[in-house]
């Protein structure tokens, strides 16, 4: 006898949709107010509050009935090709030889199963029970005959070893636990002949009620579908106009200033910060204006990082709304002496150019707004 895993895949379907009812009730169950939404919402009334929770409570409700249909079909399929490969390892799994001890005869499989691990369940293994009829001698072994490691039942009231024995009353099977030490006798009914618990037909409408309402067909599934797609071009619609409006804004507020104007403001910066001696030449003039530039660092125990670094965060934050930008290669530190390049922008097709720049930058180091903003 062998078990079989893969079953009809409506066996799968109506596992999922349980899931499904089971998952989305939990979801439904009320739920008290948390701090944040009391503290957030302050000046408005308990019912507006209560509103606005509830309304939260659903949004989450629907879309967890919605992802739990997105992932349906995937879900399903995962399971049905992993059971079908179980079934596939069990069937190559080859019976070892083992001779029975009071015979030599080898044994016979009875029954064979696919086990795994519980935490791990990519370890999977094989047992096989074996059996010699005449002499009722067994075996339980893994594919490589080596015996599978039995645990002996502890007693429940002194946890000592005990004897096991089966005993059949009224037709069901009861297996015996009798303690060798404190001699307790513990009986259980055999899981095959437990009376299952078949459910009321209160349990079953109200089953079929819900799941109605959170297993969506697939009509209900393609506009959700739809839904999940508009919102996230809404959210990138969104962002573009953030980042247009910043750009505008940036554009407006840049402030034109010449070499005279750019030496002083630096000049004035990095005094506060201990640096002095600010020196600047220009390269003979090209397409684009880049100017070299000199500093020296006044503190004797600055380290060439901790100097380059400082430097550059003072220029960039002189800078931020200026017509100028530090070029990108960055500041150089020679035993105190500082060096690197600016860039000027001359025309507004320039200052477009820089805003833009700008703006990503900006846009990119923002953080993602927080979960709880979900709903709106
Ligand atoms: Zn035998
Ligand atoms: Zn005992």
């Amino acid at each position: 006898m062998t078990y079989k895993h893969l079953k009809e895949r409506s066996y799968y379907e109506e596992m999922y949709d349980r899931h499904t009812v089971e998952d989305c009730r939990w979801h439904e169950e009320p739920r008290p107010m948390s701090k944040e939404e009391n503290d957030v919402k302050e000046g408005l009334t308990a019912g507006q509050i209560q509103w606005s929770h509830d309304f939260v409570t659903d949004m989450l409700l629907f879309q967890r009935a919605g992802d739990r249909y997105l992932q349906r079909e995937e879900t399903i399929n995962e399971w049905m090709e992993r059971d079908e490969r179980r079934d596939a390892v069990l069937d190559r799994a080859r019976t070892p030889i083992i001779r029975c001890p009071s015979c030599g005869r080898s044994m016979e499989c009875v029954y064979k199963r696919l086990d795994y691990d519980i935490d791990d369940r990519k370890r999977e293994w094989v047992e096989f029970i074996l059996k010699c009829m005449p002499c009722k001698q067994s075996a339980r072994v893994f594919e490589n005959g080596q015996k599978v490691p039995e645990k002996p039942s502890l007693c429940v009231k002194c946890k000592k070893e005990v004897k096991l024995s089966t005993r059949t009353k009224n037709g069901k099977e009861y297996f015996i636990d009798t303690c060798k030490h404190c001699g307790h006798v513990e009986e259980t009914l055999s899981v095959l002949d437990e009376d299952k618990k078949e459910p009321t037909q209160e349990e079953i409408d109200r089953f079929e009620y819900d799941k109605k309402r959170f297993c969506l067909t697939s009509a209900q599934g393609q506009r959700y579908k739809s839904w999940v797609e508009g919102m996230k071009l809404m959210k990138e619609e969104t962002k573009e106009q953030e980042a247009n409006v910043e750009y505008y804004d940036k554009l407006a507020e840049v402030k034109k200033l010449n070499i005279a104007g750019l030496e002083k403001l630096l000049k004035a910066v990095i005094k506060k910060a201990g640096y002095t001696d600010l020196h600047i030449s220009m390269p003979p003039p090209d397409r684009q204006i880049i100017i070299n530039f000199s500093v020296r660092d006044t503190e004797e125990k600055r380290e060439s990082y901790d100097s380059e670094k400082t430097l550059q965060k003072i220029f960039e934050k002189a800078l931020e709304d200026k017509n100028w930008a530090l070029v990108s290669d960055g500041i150089h530190y020679r035993l105190g002496l500082l060096s690197g390049r600016i860039q000027g922008y001359e025309t507004e097709e320039d200052l477009e150019t820089l805003t833009k720049a700008r703006v990503k930058k900006s846009m990119k180091a923002k953080k993602p707004k927080a979960h709880s903003e979900v709903a709106f």
